[in-house]
């Protein structure tokens, strides 16, 4: 698996690099025309770098190879990039990007990479499904959990494709899917990290009016509590 990523990623890295060093004026100036074919080679390189990614994810979950790096994480800074992610994403579109995000925030014992990646997931989510409005992300703790929200004013969900969003394989409705461009396993792989953390993930949403995913990360966890491969194969 190791050397089929590898085998993937090289050549799409190398599609994604020079669209962005031509883009860059580094070879030369550019036509309008070769700008805009650059910028949907560039585009659609990093469309696919997403799903190969999410493919491989997904399968190393499935058979069981999944290791997370367990660290003592500053949740500060990762909302911070993925706030700086989300304005990109929300940028010259009617949207707000509201925050809400406790000053003293407890450290949590996590794969800092791969809650960054949940969170990026919700977050271009929301961003995706939402017209106008906000989207917002909402931090708040107890003395067990962190609980992290991301809310949009979207289209929201109806509630029996609500339960269906954390099985694999399983979208909400095909069309919306290929006209966003999913997998459809962005959110199962969400889930799965979220219990490897020992935390959970949960959706609530209003067909017409908007969507909150949250999840939760315990606070009090020591390093002998997350290691070892129980935790992480589930
Ligand atoms: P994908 O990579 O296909 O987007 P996800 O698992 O992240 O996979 O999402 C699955 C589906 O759930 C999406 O295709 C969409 O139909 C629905 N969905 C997810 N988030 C939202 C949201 N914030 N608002 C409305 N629909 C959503």
């Amino acid at each position: 698996m190791t050397h089929m990523s590898h085998a993937l990623r090289t050549p799409l890295n190398s599609i994604i690099g020079f669209s962005r060093v031509m883009l860059k004026g580094i070879d030369g100036p550019l036509t309008e025309l070769q700008q805009a074919d650059l910028t949907s080679i560039y585009n659609s390189g990093q469309h696919l770098l997403n799903l190969i990614n999410s493919i491989l994810d997904m399968s190393k979950i499935e058979a069981g190879n999944m290791e997370l790096v367990f660290d003592e994480v500053l949740l500060h800074d990762i909302f911070h990039s993925v706030v700086a992610t989300a304005r990109g994403l929300l940028k010259d579109r009617p949207i707000e990007l509201r925050t809400e995000i406790p000053d003293d925030l407890p450290t949590v014992w996590a794969d800092g990479q791969r809650i960054r990646q949940v969170l990026i997931n919700l977050v271009s989510n929301a961003a995706k499904f939402t017209e106008r409005g906000y989207v917002a992300l909402k931090v708040e703790t107890d003395p067990e959990f962190v609980t992290i929200r991301v809310i949009d004013t979207g289209i929201g969900i109806e509630p029996e494709a609500q339960r269906r969003l954390f099985i694999p394989f399983q979208q909400v409705d095909a069309s919306t899917s290929r006209r966003a461009g999913g997998t459809g396993l962005g959110l199962v792989i969400c889930r799965s990290f979220v219990e490897m953390h020992g935390g959970r993930i949960w959706v609530e949403s209003e067909p017409g009016k908007g969507s909150t995913f949250s999840f939760t990360l315990p606070i009090h966890r020591t390093a002998a509590e997350s290691q070892g491969k129980e935790q992480v194969t589930d």
